[in-house]
C-alpha cells in the first residue's frame, strides 16, 4: 500500500504529461465550451461612441434647470446630424450617440416636454446617464486571455467587441474503450452472468462537456487479440481511455498489451476509493488511463484525473479539480491507507455553509446509488473519523 500514489502526485505527473495540442480558428458560434490559445482582441472601442443610458433629453449639464428647446430628435443607430446648439437639447433613446456638445442625459421621467421645449426642474451631473466611448474595452484590448474556456458571457463580449474568429486550442481527439467478456449494450437480452455496459457512455458524458471529440470503440472479450487491435486503434487518439482489465485477475489484459504495443507506463494505482487500480502511461503524445472497471470507480477515475488532462492539452488555464469548502452531516470513517471521494448531497445549511449527507450505498459497484450524489466529499487518508459537523472538503460534480 505504501507505494501507491497519493491523489496529488498521480494528477501531477498526468498534467506533467498533457503537452497543448495545436490551435486552430473557430467561428464565434461554435466556440462555446473551446479554450482559447491566442489572445482575442476588441475591433472596436466598446462602446463604440459616446451612448446614453436612457430615454431622455441630451443636455449641456451646465445649462440645467432650465427651459431648452429641442433641436434635433436622436434614434438608436441614426445618429445626431449635427452637434448640440448651444442653449438646446436633443431628444436620445436609450443607446442612441450623445451628440457632440451635449455631455450628460436628462431622463424622460425627470424633464416635461411641451410645444418643441423641454422643461428641466433640477440641475444634471456632467456625465450623468452617459456611457462613454470605450468604458468598457478599447480597440486593441484583450477580451479574452489566452487559457479560458469560453461561457456564455465571453461568447457574448468577443461578439460585443466584433470578434467573429477566435483562435482556440484544437479538441481531443479521445478513444473509449471497455474491455469485460460478462458486458453486453443497453437494450440487448442478459444472459446468465452478464451484465449491461455502462461505462462508455458514462465517460463520454464526462469528456465531451470539456470538448472531447469522443470515438467509442467496440466493447472488447477479456481475449488478447481483441484487446490488441482495440487498444491499436485507440492509440491513434490524443487520449486513449480504457475501462475494466487493470486489477490482477488472470483476465486482466489491458496494462500488458498496452505495454506490448508501446505504452510506457508511468503509474499504476493511486492512494484513492474508489478507483485504486487506475493506470496512467503515454505512447508518444497519446496519453493512455486504464480506469478501473466498477462503475463508480471509472466515473471518480474519470472526473479527477481525466477530465483535468484534456483541459491541460487544451491549455486550459483552469483544470480543477476544484474543492469546495462544507461541513460533514454525519460521521465519515476515513480509511488507514487511501483518500475517500464520498459520494454526497449537498445542502444549504440554515446557519449558512453547504452541508454535506454522505448517500447511502458507497460501494464502487452501485452507479445507481452514486448518481443521486452531487458531491465528492474528500476524507483524507487517516485512523478514526470526520466527526459531525466537522468541517471537509468537496468536489462539486
Ligand atoms: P474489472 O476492473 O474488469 O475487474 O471490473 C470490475 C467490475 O466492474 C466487474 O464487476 C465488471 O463486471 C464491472 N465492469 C467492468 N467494465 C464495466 C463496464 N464497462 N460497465 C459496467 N460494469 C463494468
Ligand atoms: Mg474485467
Amino acid at each position: 500500500m505504501a507505494d501507491l500514489l497519493t491523489f496529488e502526485a498521480a494528477l501531477d505527473r498526468i498534467l506533467e504529461s498533457a503537452t497543448t495540442l495545436t490551435s486552430e480558428v473557430v467561428r464565434l458560434e461554435r466556440a462555446a465550451g473551446r479554450v482559447v490559445a491566442e489572445p482575442a482582441l476588441a475591433r472596436t472601442d466598446l462602446p463604440p461612441f459616446a451612448s446614453s443610458a436612457m430615454d431622455g433629453y441630451a443636455v449641456r449639464a451646465a445649462e440645467t434647470p432650465g427651459s431648452l428647446p429641442i433641436a434635433e430628435r436622436v434614434a438608436a443607430g441614426r445618429p445626431a446630424e449635427a452637434a448640440l446648439p448651444t442653449g438646446a437639447a436633443a431628444t436620445i433613446a436609450t443607446g442612441g450617440a450623445v451628440p457632440d456638445g451635449a455631455d450628460a442625459v436628462v431622463p424622460v421621467e425627470h424633464a416635461a416636454e411641451e410645444n418643441g421645449r423641454v422643461e428641466i426642474p433640477e440641475a444634471a451631473r456632467e456625465g450623468t446617464h452617459v456611457r462613454p466611448r470605450g468604458g468598457d474595452i478599447r480597440e486593441g484590448g484583450v477580451v479574452v486571455e489566452p487559457g479560458a474556456r469560453l461561457g456564455a458571457a465571453h461568447i457574448g463580449a468577443l461578439a460585443a467587441a466584433g470578434v467573429a474568429e477566435v483562435t482556440c486550442s484544437r479538441r481531443p481527439r479521445v478513444a473509449v474503450l471497455a474491455t469485460g467478456s460478462e458486458l453486453r449494450a443497453p437494450g440487448e437480452r442478459l444472459e446468465p452472468g452478464q451484465i449491461f455496459e455502462s461505462n462508455r457512455p458514462m465517460i463520454a458524458a464526462v469528456l465531451e462537456p470539456v470538448g472531447a471529440e469522443i470515438e467509442l470503440l467496440p466493447v472488447v472479450r477479456d481475449e488478447e487479440s481483441a484487446h490488441r487491435e482495440a487498444l491499436e486503434r485507440g492509440l491513434g487518439a490524443d487520449v486513449l481511455v480504457t475501462s475494466g482489465g487493470v486489477s490482477v485477475g488472470p483476465h486482466d489484459l489491458v496494462r500488458r498489451i498496452a505495454s506490448e504495443l508501446g505504452v510506457e507506463e508511468s503509474f499504476w494505482g493511486v492512494a484513492v476509493k474508489p478507483g485504486k487500480p487506475l493506470s496512467f502511461g503515454t505512447r508518444g503524445r497519446t496519453l493512455v488511463f486504464g480506469l478501473p472497471g466498477n462503475p463508480v470507480s471509472s466515473l471518480v477515475g474519470a472526473l479527477l484525473f481525466v477530465r483535468p488532462a484534456l483541459l491541460a492539452l487544451q491549455g486550459a488555464s483552469d483544470r480543477g479539480p476544484h474543492f469546495e469548502a462544507g461541513r460533514a452531516v454525519s460521521a465519515l470513517r476515513r480509511n488507514a491507507y487511501r483518500d475517500e471521494f464520498v459520494r454526497a448531497r449537498t445542502a444549504y445549511a440554515s446557519g449558512g455553509g453547504v452541508e454535506l449527507q454522505a448517500i447511502s450505498g458507497q460501494e464502487s459497484h452501485m452507479i445507481v446509488r452514486a448518481s443521486s450524489a452531487n458531491a465528492l466529499v474528500h476524507v483524507p487518508r487517516g485512523s478514526g473519523e470526520i466527526a459531525a459537523g466537522e468541517p471537509v472538503r468537496y468536489v462539486a460534480v
